[in-house]
């Protein structure tokens, strides 16, 4: 097994395919020298490794790498004249992590490992420049103490010990940026640093390059396992077994003095798509420094520091002179970044997301990925790839995410409503979007608010790695520090978040919960509106309209229409429903649940008059004053889905959800039937079931009172024939829920048919209709081939045969779902994406065993998962006529079914 792989020089034994192996960090390392761009050399041990280092622990994996770690370490000597471990002519190194697939923040790097007293004089000699020695040393004991020692803080009001040290200095010497620190500053640093890291350890700081080595490839390895990286990996279900990558590499200084410099930038806008390269670059700085927030980044193109300044309120004047971008600056650098970002652009065929650092005016590149996007710049970019032939139209439909585009669907601000808005404070546009919320200040606060529906705007300093989670659940992050490519920006547009960074004016206070705006102080609750496309924060909620669904998004649609071979209907129990999935480019109702009509305004009365009805006489009165009700409500879908078939499935729940429960509600039940309070009480009583899920419902409604299918069935027709005169192209499917037993669908066959047949004849006229079964237990899955004999379509109602199959009771999983999952007992919520192995299997036999007894057996699925991409995969590679699920999820389903089909060809 080879271990480690070098690169440097324009050379590298790895390869950008490499990624399993190598990580995406290395895999690119090694890919960039090859096309010759600057790249500092170093080596990077295998995920391969990782898995080892965590199956047989540490002795083991050192014995086996030690070898291959010393030569490869002599590899970067050679390459750079130096050497590690040697203070007369010292060589320094960085380690980093690096997953297959990119988290950013989620794993930790350590900078200018290597260095001791002794090395840092002799670097403050050889370059002459005492200050970037020891600075680059005091950075180096902080981020060993914080990475490698453990001395990172957990609780989040905590502040790092180092930074308390910081701050304690800059006071002491009446100073705000770490910049204006002197050399003897910066020694004390290292002192006291020092001395924090003993008396939090107990031990000394380790001198020796070797050790400090071995100690951060550990921590790395390490951090594979943090709280973090699980957390990240669940929420983007990246496997666990993966592992990370090390990259050990050649220092290269940007913080060698004001010809040095170190930035992050873009080959296109990572928020709106538009082909323009961006970027930030703090001069005088290393690595982290941009990302963290702590002093103000410049831009490094002139368009875009012109733009910036203009959000920021900044003289054109005062631009010039206090942020010039790097084109001003450094010309000659900005140049050859121009042109490396282009190279590497055309290379990798889609947007790039770099690191470089600059020093002493010399270029490298040290990171390249293929950079992460909002659903707006997904859709932008990959279109005008196509338009420049970077890419073609079955790579635009391979590109996209297809749960992003639920971002392009979500409202944006009203412009009237945005117009009379109070604009309390601006920052940067870091991720576009509307969002309105209520402020909360720390990560677990948002998700405690969260989990109580309420909707939270994150506000602070800064974010961090830790506070992942909250912003997750939150509607929107504003920060009052960082730029656009700062911790909070790059993560809320991965996550397609709306993000305001950098509103300078607002003074957030930890301790008191509160921010200070333009004057105005606001308290946690207190509402707010921020514009992630404008940079702008409003005084409270501001109005949301529909967004515009034209232009890229509408190209990227019709493209999946042209790909795709599966159809995707929808869930709608309503007009306005139907109206909007056939917006959305829904072609067909999958699932129209006739239960909720009978809750809406008086209707219910009706439905409980006929549910306590003594005798079917009485019954058959009830029902008929439904009849006219749902007649209309069907006319109304049948309407908004002119041309297309529309699938009704009859009564489902059982008979006590409709019933009152409040004594109140039963005396005005018993007042309106005419019976006493307490007949009336002891019907409902009665209609009460140990497990509701398994009792009286679905077809067993149908087949113990025959009359209220007959009634659904009469209004469905009734509405049909009604439609059908007025011009519209109606086709009614009639399903019955909850076959297990083929007599059961044979008997609920015969009422519809029967029924359908009677107002034929009373109206003189027919309509064409279908008549299906959903397969949502096991055993009609099981006998599918009998059930298809007197059926026209399926339909798998996944959620109820996800119930089934597991036995778990969906109203009740809540409470050991997620314990299973961090168990590792499920990988996945089997409610919300569709477990192949088991459900999937019944659905694929069941498709199977009806087709073959029945040819034109027509089949689709509705329920949750006929809108989540992996199971409409799954579903595709089944063959399924259509998928159906909620509106706002057609486009997602639309898109995946196209992406199947594009795969599977
Ligand atoms: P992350 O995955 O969090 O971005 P990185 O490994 O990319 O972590 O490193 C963090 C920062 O340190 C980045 O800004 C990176 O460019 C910088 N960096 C990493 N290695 C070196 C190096 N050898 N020389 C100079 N800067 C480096
Ligand atoms: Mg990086
Ligand atoms: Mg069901």
């Amino acid at each position: 097994m080879k271990a480690i792989y070098t690169f440097g020089n324009g050379q590298a034994e790895g390869r950008a395919d490499m990624k399993d192996l190598l990580g995406g960090k290395g895999a690119n390392l090694a890919e960039m020298n090859l096309i010759g761009v600057p790249v500092p050399p170093g080596f990077t041990i295998t995920t391969e490794i990782c898995t080892l280092y965590n199956q047989k622990g540490r002795e083991a994996v050192v014995e086996m790498i030690k070898d291959d770690v010393m030569k490869s370490v002599e590899h970067i000597e050679k390459l750079t004249g130096n050497k590690f471990n040697d203070p007369s002519n010292p060589q320094l190194v960085s380690v980093r992590s690096g997953a297959p697939v990119s988290m950013p923040g989620m794993m930790d790097t350590v900078l200018n490992l290597g260095i001791n007293d002794e090395v840092a004089e002799t670097l403050a000699k050889k370059s002459g420049n005492p200050r970037f020695a020891w600075d680059s040393y005091r950075r180096f004991v902080q981020m060993y103490g914080d990475v490698v020692l453990g001395m990172k803080p957990t609780n989040k009001t905590d502040i790092d010990p180092f930074e308390a040290i910081i701050e304690e200095l800059k006071e002491k010497k009446g100073v705000k940026f770490d910049t204006e620190l002197d050399v003897d500053d910066l020694k004390e640093l290292v002192v006291r640093f020092k001395a924090a890291v003993k008396e939090n350890t107990g031990k000394d700081f380790p001198t020796d390059a070797y050790d400090q080595l071995w100690g951060a490839i550990y921590a790395v390895f390490d951090s594979w396992n943090n709280d973090r990286a699980i957390l990240y990996r669940r929420m983007n279900q990246i496997p666990e077994e993966y592992g990370t990558a090390v990259n050990v590499q050649a220092m290269v200084y940007g913080n060698m003095g004001n010809n040095s410099a170190t930035g992050v930038c873009f080959s296109r806008d990572a928020g709106t798509g538009e082909n323009l390269f961006n970027g930030e670059y703090l001069i005088n700085a290393q690595g982290e420094d941009v990302v963290a927030g702590v002093r103000t980044p410049q831009q490094i193109m002139t368009e875009g520091s012109r733009r910036w300044a203009k959000l920021q309120g900044i003289s054109e004047e005062e631009r010039a002179a206090k942020y010039p971008s790097l084109e001003e600056s450094m010309p000659e650098c900005a140049k050859q970044l121009v042109d490396i970002q282009h190279k590497l652009e055309e290379h990798y065929h889609d947007m790039q997301d770099m690191e470089f650092t600059i020093q002493d005016g010399k270029l490298w590149l040290l990171q390249t990925r293929n950079g992460k996007r909002t659903g707006a710049a997904m859709v932008k970019i990959a279109m005008d790839l196509l338009r420049e032939g970077a890419i073609d139209e079955k790579t635009v439909i391979k590109r996209m995410e297809p749960g992003k585009l639920d971002e392009l669907l979500h409202p944006v601000f009203d412009k009237a409503a945005v117009k009379s808005a109070k604009v309390m404070a601006k920052g940067l546009p870091a991720s576009p979007g509307a969002a309105t919320g209520q402020i909360v200040f720390f990560a677990d606060d948002a998700e405690e608010w969260a989990s109580r529906k309420k909707k939270v705007i994150m506000v602070r300093i800064e974010t961090s790695p830790e506070d992942l989670r909250g912003m997750s659940v939150a509607q929107g992050i504003l920060t009052a520090r960082g730029g656009m490519t700062s911790h909070a920006a790059v993560v809320a547009r991965g996550m397609g978040k709306c993000c305001v960074s950098g509103a300078g004016t607002i003074k957030v206070d930890y301790k008191a919960r509160t921010v200070e705006m333009d004057g105005k102080t606001y308290n946690e609750g207190d509402w707010i509106s921020i514009n992630g496309s404008t940079g702008e924060v409003y005084d409270g909620a501001v109005a949301t309209v529909d967004p515009d669904l034209g232009g890229d998004y509408a190209a990227v649609m019709a493209l999946a229409e042209k790909f795709s071979t599966m159809d995707v209907y929808t869930n709608a129990d309503s007009p306005r429903d139907a109206r909007k999935a056939r917006e959305l480019g829904a072609h067909g109702i999958g699932l129209c649940r006739t239960e909720h009509m009978f809750f809406e305004g008086d209707r219910i009365k009706a439905m409980r008059e006929m549910i306590i009805a003594p005798d079917e006489a009485t019954r058959r009165v009830a029902l008929a004053k439904l009849l006219p009700l749902q007649r209309g409500d069907f006319e109304g879908i049948f309407e908004a889905m002119d041309g297309y078939e529309v699938t009704i499935r009859l009564l489902d729940p059982p008979l006590h959800e409709f019933v009152p429960h409040q004594l109140e509600t039963m005396r005005e039940l018993a007042e309106q039937t005419g019976r006493t309070l307490e007949e009336v009480k002891l019907i409902c009583d009665g209609l009460e079931e140990f497990n509701p899920m398994l009792g009286h419902r679905g077809c067993r409604l149908g087949n113990t009172y025959p009359e209220i299918t007959e009634m659904q069935a009469r209004a469905i027709i009734e509405a049909a024939l009604n439609v059908k005169a007025k011009g519209v192209d109606v086709h009614p499917k009639i399903m019955v829920p909850l076959i297990g037993v083929k007599n059961e669908i044979k008997m609920q066959a015969n009422i519809i048919n029967e029924t359908a047949k009677k107002v034929f004849a009373e109206r003189g006229e027919t309509v064409a209709y279908k008549v299906g079964t959903m397969i949502e237990i096991p055993r009609a899955a099981l006998v599918a081939d009998q059930i298809a004999e007197v059926v026209d379509f399926f339909s798998f109602g996944t959620n109820d045969l996800t119930q089934m199959t597991f036995g778990y009771s969906r109203d009740d999983a809540g409470k050991f779902l997620a314990i299973y999952k961090n168990l590792g007992i499920l990988k996945e919520d089997p409610f919300q994406v569709l477990d192949q192995e088991g459900v999937g299997q019944l659905v694929e036999m069941a498709t199977r065993k009806g087709r073959a007894a029945n040819p034109d057996l027509n089949v689709g699925i509705c329920g949750e998962h006929g809108g989540e991409p992996k199971s409409v995969k799954f579903c595709n590679k089944l063959k399924l006529n259509y998928v159906s699920c909620s509106p706002y999820r057609v486009p997602i389903a639309r898109l995946a079914a196209a992406q199947a089909a594009v795969e599977e060809a």
